[in-house]
């Protein structure tokens, strides 16, 4: 019927050989089973885009479940399934996963004396996705191997640069799908097209977003923060008034779009530096949206994005180190000050806290310092463990701890650069702190 465009050699050349060795392993189970199965979703979008995407979402025409344990024993991995939806997730043994839903027949009873039509089940599937440039198929069984499946025109809309709908009740429907158009949209640099512009305009006046619960909210909130460029987001959802839409505290003043571009700044450079832990990107760019809200109007916001009552007690938590450090910060200067001293002040607080004060600080030789602190002092450690102090005769008890926190005070100083002198400090240490046990003035 309809022409199907191959793409195997764009597959070919966009992929690992490895993917391409899963995709035809299982379109070969695939017709073993008598069934057809397609790669689908962001992956197909993808690989029209020249992106690397690994992450592998496939639709069998037929018993998915039933197929992703069959394909697990044939390249090597274990299945998780989820009956209730019929999909399951293949996690094979390099922790590559790949993830199998099942789409189903559908029959249309039109009324009156119209027959019944059976809908091709990969269509159906297709057609309740988001947008266009999401709702691909490529065939991968032997025979089709690489054809594309392209109901909606999204090959077109791809070349357009545009994410478009499939249907005018799309936003009705699912209101976050507003805030994953602004997600694509900023994120491969399109346009959200004309009339699905007027459909989310429409959607923000019947108030749909005020209907919806907390944590789907929370969850687009967060995709939209580990994009790369989440204030280019942040803005749209602005100019759009979905800020407001969410919470009224939230409007994205001049001040917070300043302290947000300093945010991503600092972000951009921890990653780059590959730095550990890893940034949990949401609990940095909440601290700058909700900037400047008082405490107790913090749980509003909090609340109306359904955050754990562990999440709520943290991020105040989180709020209130900074307000403090800050202060501390302030009477903290190079070349008076010790390095230990800005250790202390800084160590007790998570890294996305540490990034906060980062990004707020004036003083550029603050800035200067804290980032000299994530970078080394952070993860730095004294040269001595209770090991070598057992071996000085020192009993196992408070003392320990007391001495290896002195210790790395004076590391820190530049005081004892070698293990030798650091032995040599402990064993002073260790005689001072039984002399006189209740001293605890620094060393
Ligand atoms: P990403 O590159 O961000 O992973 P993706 O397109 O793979 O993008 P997912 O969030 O992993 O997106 O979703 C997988 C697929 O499920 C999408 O391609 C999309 O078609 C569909 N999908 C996800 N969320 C929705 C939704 N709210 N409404 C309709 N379809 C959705």
């Amino acid at each position: 019927s309809r022409r199907e465009r191959n793409i195997a050699s764009q597959v070919k050349n966009r992929l690992p050989q490895r993917m391409i060795d899963l995709l035809k392993e299982a379109g070969e189970l695939a017709d073993q089973l008598g069934c057809e199965a397609y790669a689908v979703g962001g992956f197909v979008r993808d690989i029209l885009l020249g992106r690397p995407n690994l992450d592998l979402d496939l639709v069998v025409e037929g018993d998915g479940i039933d197929f992703a344990k069959k394909f697990a024993s044939r390249v090597g991995g274990r299945v998780k399934a989820h009956s209730k939806f019929k999909t399951a997730v293949v996690i094979l043994d390099d922790d590559q996963r790949v993830d199998v839903a099942t789409a189903r027949l559908e029959y249309y009873e039109y009324p009156a004396a119209l027959p019944t039509v059976e809908l091709s089940s990969i269509k159906m599937d297709l057609y309740r996705r988001d947008f266009t440039v999401n709702a691909l198929a490529l065939r991968i069984n032997p025979g089709r191997y690489g054809q594309l499946v392209d109901f909606f025109g999204a090959e077109r809309d791809i070349r357009n640069k545009t994410i478009r709908v499939l249907h005018s009740l799309s936003f009705v429907e699912d209101p976050t799908r507003i805030l994953r158009a602004i997600r694509f949209e900023r994120r491969f640099d399109f346009q959200i097209g004309g009339q699905t512009m007027r459909l989310i305009k429409n959607a923000l006046s019947l108030k749909l977003f005020s209907k919806l619960s907390g944590t789907r909210v929370m969850h687009e909130l967060q995709l939209i923060m580990n994009e790369e460029d989440p204030l280019s987001c942040m803005l749209r959802m602005q100019e759009l008034g979905i800020m407001e839409a969410i919470h009224p505290l939230l409007k994205l003043t001049q001040e917070r779009i300043q302290i947000l571009t300093e945010l991503v700044k600092v972000h951009n450079w921890y990653k780059l530096l590959y730095l550990e832990p890893k940034i949990v990107p949401w609990k940095l760019y909440i601290l700058g949206m909700t900037a400047g809200v008082k405490r107790d109007q913090t749980t509003q916001v909090t609340k109306r994005l359904h955050f754990t009552p562990k999440e709520e007690r943290e991020f105040l938590q989180l709020r209130d180190m900074i307000g403090e450090a800050l202060m501390k910060l302030m009477g903290w200067k190079e070349g008076k000050s010790k390095l230990s001293r800005l250790y202390s002040i800084l160590h007790p607080i998570p890294v996305e806290g540490i990034l906060f004060l980062m990004a707020r600080s004036r003083k550029e030789y603050i800035r200067r310092n804290i980032s000299q602190y994530l970078a080394r002092l952070r993860s730095m450690a004294v040269d001595v463990n209770g090991k070598d102090l057992m071996d000085m005769g020192i009993k196992p008890g408070p003392v320990f701890g007391q001495i290896l926190d002195k210790l790395m005070v004076a590391k820190i100083d530049g005081r004892v650069e070698t293990r030798e002198d650091q032995l040599k400090l402990a064993k002073r240490l260790n005689k001072e702190l039984s002399e006189d046990p209740a001293d605890t003035t620094e060393a």
